[in-house]
């Protein structure tokens, strides 16, 4: 067998994050002993969601149509949005089945320092659908960092004017944790976090 092919699948497979020189070259001689079937599955499904994969014109949630199958399912609370900063976020939350309205994508987050102002994310956007729709509620999952804290607090600002809910959702220690190893910021999270029981 020439060199040169399974080389070529390691250097590409480096290019993606986490992927380091040995993991490639495992993953590489994986796939060469994989079915053909099987491989190709995995080549076809990267061709597809780079040739259909488009932002939902109402959420920015990936989809392969004019809008996603959230904010066209019949089932979902319409008066909840649930503000997140990346469409990968949405996975995460709905694999915990709590919550059941609608989302919204900023596609990046606040930091002035790095050219990312209010107009670079979707936030027009999202005060946009408020004006348009009957909103009662909007949760803010922006990540519990510097960058994702101004965002939500910008947001809570800007809707301010809005006869709606606006509300961060809480941090906590993780489940299994222990206080002794939590650091300063999740701990306060935590307490500030706190509700009666
Ligand atoms: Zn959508």
């Amino acid at each position: 067998m020439e060199q040169g092919i399974i080389e070529h699948l390691i250097e590409e497979l480096t290019k993606l994050p986490g992927i380091g020189r040995k993991t490639a070259q495992r993953l590489a001689f994986f796939i060469l002993t994989m079915s053909e079937e099987e491989a190709k599955g995995i080549a076809r499904a990267i061709d597809e969601v780079k040739d259909k994969a488009r932002f939902c014109k109402e959420c920015f949630n990936i989809t392969d149509s004019e809008l996603c199958s959230i904010c066209t399912s019949r089932s979902r609370d319409r008066s909840k949005l649930c503000v997140v900063e990346e469409p990968s976020n949405i996975i995460v939350i709905e694999r915990t089945k709590y919550f059941h309205g609608l989302y919204h994508v900023l596609l990046g987050v606040l930091s002035p320092i790095d050219g990312m102002t209010p107009d670079k994310i979707k936030i027009n956007e999202l005060i946009e659908r408020v004006k348009e729709n009957e909103i009662k509620e909007v949760i803010i999952a922006t990540n519990p960092n510097t960058k994702g804290e101004m965002t939500a607090q910008y947001i809570r600002e800007i809707l301010k004017p809005f006869d709606l809910e606006v509300t961060r959702i809480a941090y906590g220690l993780p489940i299994g944790g222990d206080i002794e190893f939590a650091d300063e910021v999740t701990l306060s999270k935590a307490l500030e976090g706190r509700r009666e029981m």
